[in-house]
């Protein structure tokens, strides 16, 4: 708007000192190190936002900053983008005025890595929206609902890593829900492969999911009494494998009282909340159980105890059988074989994986049934696990980042198909951009008949004795020439130092992974939960569901067709995005580490997208508004031009001196190349 160009001149006298909050403004921003120090100026300055046209940039301050107060969000509501100092409010309203002005769906990608602020940045666009936007009395509880809806979903998908102590351990897509005045109405939630891994295992300083420790330490007397518990983290081979049950930053007992009062909000009768913390409880009796071996060597279980909690409080009866045995299907009955117990302890850990990943998605459904309203106008916020790289690297990794791909496809393509759409609409030539299209990549992980998640599909699905090796050896046979993808077999001498013979390593475009396989059994224990008494139990385990005759999907092909199901969403929606980047690895405000955040900028694709922003039109404005804005610059349109506004503006550039090669006349607007054209322009307005 008019008004935005006043705003960023301002911004230039101050510069100096503060940098510059649109990265796009600036010749000299088009170096990485350029824009690394417009970030480390700003960041020091307690200015965390920055701008790259309409991208918004955000540093993790590491500290609480007065900067989101009811008085910021109001300052923000209804105001054009680049009058004030950048902001995530600015952004949120950006796309709420966007949606109300042209009544159509929008979607904010938040990503960067773990710690970096993604899921803090998504709370405070929904806590603008739910806050600020117009709304009634009947909508009071909705807003209630929407926010409440976090700390319940984090305390059951949220843990304490060595990252991030409340580190999302899930992927999160949430619409929100908006009536055609503009009122947030409702909500609905998806989520993505929740890291069930961590129920049975956590590493050296992480924990378990939050809900567990809350529960355990802020659970009632009477309900601990009830569930078979302890008041004691100890007690519990799940909850201390990380060796830290207590964290500084985390108050497990007033989260406990949060969490209480969200699900009473949310609609969990008691009922529910019963079978809920029952599922927990079991779970916590489930890893306690041991076993041992009998004369014929196979699995018993050994503390009958545990059992007799798990049966109680999850109304579980046929239990011992289900652990220590498998159905094998021969040709007219099913028999049944008994377990090592090597056997019967992976069961056992495979069982409480599945009781809480299926609890999860009960409750991101229940979520969504108090939250759903008919209303279909929508900003979706997408807060979804950045790329991760660890040094044992296995199956959860290779989904995420594998997700992190397809986002990033999904950028290249929605960035420059815009771009590219508009300049085509207007009749103007542009040259595109020279970029890494990672897409070679996304082919070599999802390809049909040669892709690594079908040749996946074919080992797990394949009778017979398939292992991590007989994978690899596929992997070779199928994608060995690929340039993204390397084994021990196949990497020169050099790389061959760094690999282990089971391993393959991926070159994705954020950085090289090297993964370590394993491959993963199906579950076994459908029959057995289908006989459970607990409603929540039952209903995550339907009895149709494992149709022996069907080919069933594995775990990476459902994680694939979401994928698929997330991007169909996506595409239909207008993008914006919110860069994250965390400035140190260890928590600190006022800490700025280069090294880091260079990275960062790197692969969130910052400076490709930069580019592209310059390479085309920094600014383009309808012909109407722009001869509004500078027609007193010259005799000829001042104060009146009669002619139509196409020949105004051709009539005032010329005027102005505009070179040729610095602007181009489209259809309906006026693209102007380089900022600094429209800022001598500005220049030449205020003298
Ligand atoms: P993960 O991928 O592990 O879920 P994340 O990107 O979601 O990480 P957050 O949980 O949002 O990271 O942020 C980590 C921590 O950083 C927060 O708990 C908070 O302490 C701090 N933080 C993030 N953003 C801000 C902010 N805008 N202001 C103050 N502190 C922040
Ligand atoms: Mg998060």
């Amino acid at each position: 708007g008019v008004a935005g160009e006043r705003g960023v001149r301002a911004s230039l006298t101050a510069r100096d000192r503060v940098g510059i909050q649109d990265f796009v403004l600036l010749d000299a921003y088009t170096s990485e190190s350029a824009f690394l120090d417009n970030l480390r100026k700003r960041f020091h300055e307690n200015l965390i936002y920055t701008y790259v046209g309409t991208l918004l940039v955000s540093v993790n301050p590491y500290k609480d900053l007065d900067i989101y107060s009811k008085k910021q969000m109001d300052t923000y509501m209804g105001v054009n983008f680049f009058e004030l100092p950048p902001h995530i409010y600015a952004l949120a309203d950006n796309v709420f005025r966007t949606m109300l002005s042209e009544f159509n769906n929008h979607f904010i990608l938040i990503s960067g890595e773990s710690g970096a602020g993604k899921t803090e940045a998504s709370k405070k666009i929904l806590q603008f929206y739910a806050v600020s936007c117009p709304s009634t009395k009947l909508l009071n509880n909705v807003r209630d609902r929407l926010l409440l809806s976090n700390p319940v979903l984090e305390a059951f998908g949220n843990a304490k890593t060595l990252k991030n102590d409340n580190s999302s351990r899930f992927g999160k897509y949430m619409d929100i829900q908006f009536d055609h005045r503009g009122g947030a109405v409702g909500g609905h939630i998806l989520s993505y492969l929740l890291e069930k891994s961590r129920v049975v295992h956590q590493n050296h300083g992480e924990r378990n999911f939050h809900i567990f420790y809350q529960l355990v330490e802020g659970g009632e007397e009477d309900l601990l009494r009830w569930l078979g518990l302890e008041r004691n983290c100890k007690n519990y081979r799940y909850l201390v494998q990380g060796d830290c049950a207590k964290v500084s930053s985390i108050n497990d007992k007033s989260d406990w009282k949060t969490v209480q009062k969200a699900l009473s909000v949310i609609d969990f009768s008691e009922s529910d909340t019963e079978h809920l913390f029952g599922i927990i409880a079991s779970v916590l009796h489930l890893g306690n159980l041991k076993f041992e071996a009998d004369a014929r060597g196979y699995a018993t279980i050994k503390n009958n105890q545990e059992t007799h909690w798990v049966s109680k409080v999850n109304c579980l009866s046929v239990l011992q059988q289900g652990l220590t045995h498998r159905k094998i299907e021969a040709k007219t009955e099913e028999v049944l074989s008994p377990f090592s117990v090597e056997h019967a302890v992976y069961a056992r850990d495979a069982l409480a994986k599945a009781i809480y990943g299926r609890t999860f998605n009960w409750l991101v459904n229940k979520i969504n049934e108090s939250l759903d309203s008919s209303r279909k106008m929508v900003v979706g916020l997408l807060d979804i696990y950045g790329f991760e790289v660890f040094s044992v690297n296995s199956f959860e990794q290779f989904c995420i980042n594998y997700c992190n791909e397809k986002l990033q496809q999904l950028f290249i393509q929605l960035t420059l198909k815009s771009e590219q759409e508009e300049y085509e609409l207007e009749g103007i030539e542009w040259e595109p951009v020279p970029y890494f299209n990672n897409k070679i990549i996304c082919d070599l992980v999802e390809e049909k008949f040669r892709g690594i998640i079908s040749l996946l599909d074919e080992e797990c699905l394949r009778p017979g004795e398939a292992t991590d090796l007989t994978f690899l050896e596929k992997m070779e046979e199928k994608i060995g020439g690929h340039p993204h993808f390397v084994t021990h077999k196949l990497a020169d001498k050099n790389t061959r130092k760094t690999l282990e013979r089971g391993d393959f390593r991926l070159l994705h475009y954020a950085g090289e992974v090297t993964y370590y396989w394993l491959m993963y059994y199906s579950s076994l224990f459908h029959k057995v939960m289908q006989h459970s008494k607990n409603a929540i139990i039952k209903h995550c385990f339907p009895s149709s569901e494992p149709d022996n005759k069907k080919r069933p999907e594995t775990v990476v092909t459902q994680f694939k067709n979401s994928l698929v199901g997330l991007t169909e969403i996506l595409t239909s929606k207008e993008p914006w995005y919110v860069r994250c980047i965390k400035p140190n690895e260890s928590k600190q405000p006022a800490k700025f580490d280069d090294v880091l955040v260079r990275h960062q900028v790197k692969y969130l694709g910052l400076m490709e997208h930069l580019r592209v922003r310059r390479a085309g039109f920094a600014y383009r404005r309808k012909y109407e508004i722009f001869l509004q804005r500078y027609k007193a610059l010259c005799p000829d349109t001042w104060p009146n031009w009669k002619g139509t506004p196409a020949e105004g503006v051709r009539c005032l550039i010329k005027h102005l001196g505009y070179k040729t090669d610095e602007y181009k006349l489209g259809r309906t607007k006026i693209f102007i190349r380089h900022p600094r054209t429209l800022f001598a322009t500005e220049d030449a307005f205020q003298v």
